[in-house]
């Protein structure tokens, strides 16, 4: 770790190791800044992990006119999908029509429709809908996504699903993306790139030292507490960024964050095809129903106000039939809570600005720089996975206001770790590895490229058989694996490796979890102490 002191400070020191803390890390690393990090948990063990994993425009958005917010959005998705081919993909979304669609009725658009034709009122008829996705198709500049096609239900495998109510849909694209990963390979790169990254280290206090910061931090695990000097404070907290603002640096600022809780339930895969569905709800709200890790379906999400971020999210069973019963207006075999295997919940730090309700809550971002007392500090206020380094970029134009900065924009066009290679060569690379490595066999070829992409190899080595790989603790994850996570990715714990860093506590059982974290604890202690 580098040492911090008044002669040596850090350029940047960021509190927060979700998407927008590790962003502006890695973008700031690259352009010559010096850089620490410090999250008090595991990297992306808040709101990073609990997305929808959509890189998307907001298709919904456009009702509150919030275009500044989709067109940026929708040009980021195809710069990110070639940026990391392996972590992030292609979706098409189906989204069933009938005429009984209902708006939510404060949107700006639901209240002009109202007005100029108001046996309209509340409704979302056809053409709006139309409209609304020509404007999704166009607004973006699409290279790689193919756009809006309109779909018969009858008789086809995206109707099939359906209840025979619905006849016509919609279909348009937007992306995935692995939402915990692409943190973990953005503070890997800001590593790569000079920065210090700090896990379970907690920022308990900071002041203005003069023209520098002192930052006070706590070891989560060993409570040992150690100080930091920098020149900039950058507060990415997330849920906490009020928190830090008001308890961590005294700051006073009048700017506030709404914290709104959106919770997901995963189900046995329900139907056999790789589209999404976007239901619309009598409520005006939307959800979506996704194929999730080959097995399952991701459906989700709320919108609950949650008042403290210290409160641990999770879906609440009112939430968990909120969703159910919202997609048994559309599946015609109806799903129930017996059909739940997993939920997992995550709280928006949307930035406040006076909007009635939680679904209406602005998703852009803003970023603020206080300057008044002497060495500046950065908050950052809502945003999203998508706009994440479209966000980086604009924080960096703030912090070069106050640090030079030895080079401009760069991170568009650079490829994440594992993601050097080209935006339709998954399946190549899939059979590459497989040729290689042929004990793998096509779905843990598939698993490992996903993840990894080209690093795959450099994971597995010379490994001819799974035994080469070390201990196996289900599910395809190996020593060879789990010592790639602990060394390269900097998870030190079974959740770290079966809930961020892989999905495979959807297969593990609750032995092999427990095991799994057992051996881990046992080699951190014995490299703790080789230290
Ligand atoms: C239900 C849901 C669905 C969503 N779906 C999508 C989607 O499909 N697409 C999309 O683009 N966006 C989506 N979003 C939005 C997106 O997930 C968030 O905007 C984004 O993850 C916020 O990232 P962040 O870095 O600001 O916050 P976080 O990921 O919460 O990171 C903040 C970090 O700061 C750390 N921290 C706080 N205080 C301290 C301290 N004192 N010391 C050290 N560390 C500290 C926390 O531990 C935390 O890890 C969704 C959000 C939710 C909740």
């Amino acid at each position: 770790m580098r040492n911090t002191t008044p002669n040596t400070p850090s350029d940047l020191f960021v509190i927060g190791g979700g998407i927008n803390g590790c962003g502006i890390a890695r973008d700031a690393a690259g352009r010559g800044l010096s850089v620490t990090l410090a999250e008090m948990g595991d990297l992306a063990s808040a709101t990073s992990s609990a997305s929808t994993k959509l890189f998307h425009g907001g298709l919904r958005y456009l009702e509150y006119l919030e275009v500044r917010l989709v067109h940026e959005a929708l040009v980021e998705r195809e710069v990110l999908l070639r940026a990391m081919p392996h972590i992030s993909w292609p979706m098409r979304f189906v989204l069933p029509y009938h005429k009984d669609m209902r708006f939510e009725s404060e949107t700006p658009v639901s209240k002009m429709l109202g007005l100029a034709m108001p046996w309209m009122k509340g409704r979302r008829p056809a053409w709006l809908i139309r409209m609304g996705l020509f404007m999704y198709d166009h607004l973006g500049g699409r290279k790689i996504l193919p756009g809006t096609a309109t779909l018969s239900l009858k008789g086809t495998k995206e109707g099939a699903p359906l209840q025979a109510r619905f006849e016509r849909a919609y279909e348009y694209s937007d992306c995935w993306v692995e939402d915990s990963r692409l943190v973990v390979l953005n503070a890997r790169d800001a590593e790569a790139r000079g920065a210090t990254i700090m896990t379970r280290t907690k920022v308990t206090h900071a002041q203005r030292d003069g023209a520098l910061w002192r930052i006070e931090t706590e070891d989560a695990e060993t409570s040992a507490k150690a100080t930091h000097y920098a020149k900039m404070l950058i507060n990415a907290g997330g849920p906490w960024v009020g928190d830090v603002i008001h308890d961590k640096i005294d700051l006073p600022s009048r700017e506030g964050v709404r914290l709104v809780r959106g919770s997901h339930i995963v189900t046995r895969r329900l139907y056999d095809h790789d589209k999404c569905y976007f239901f619309q709800g009598s409520d005006g709200r939307i959800i979506f129903a996704i194929p999730y890790e080959r097995d399952f379906t991701l459906i989700g999400t709320t919108d609950a106000e949650h008042e403290n971020p210290d409160r641990r999210p999770v879906c609440t069973p009112e939430e968990q039939a909120y969703l159910i019963n919202f997609a048994n207006q559309y599946f015609a075999k109806a799903i129930s809570a017996e059909d739940v295997v997993w939920t997992y919940s995550g709280v928006r730090p949307l930035y406040d600005d006076g909007a009635s309700s939680a679904t209406a809550a602005t998703r852009d971002y803003t970023l603020k720089v206080d300057a008044t007392g002497g060495a500046p500090v950065l908050n950052v206020f809502g945003g999203k996975i998508t706009t994440y380094r479209r966000l980086a970029e604009s924080a960096l134009e703030k912090i070069g206001a106050h640090i030079t900065l030895k080079s401009g924009p760069w991170t568009a066009g650079v490829a994440m770790p594992g993601g050097d290679f080209p935006v339709d060569g998954f399946d190549a690379l899939v059979q590459s590895l497989n040729r290689k490595y042929p004990f793998l066999g096509a779905v843990w070829a598939r698993r490992l490229v996903r993840a990894y992409g080209t690093e795959a190899e450099a994971l597995l080595g010379d490994a001819t058989c799974a035994a080469d790989l070390g201990r196996g603790f289900g599910a395809t994850l190996t020593e060879a694996e789990v010592i790639w996570l602990m060394r390269q990715e900097f998870a030190r714990t079974a959740e770290d490796v079966v809930w961020r860093r892989t999905k495979l506590g959807l297969r593990l059982s609750e032995e092999e979890i427990s095991a799994l974290d057992g051996w881990m604890a046992s080699r951190r202690e014995r490299a703790d102490a080789a230290e």
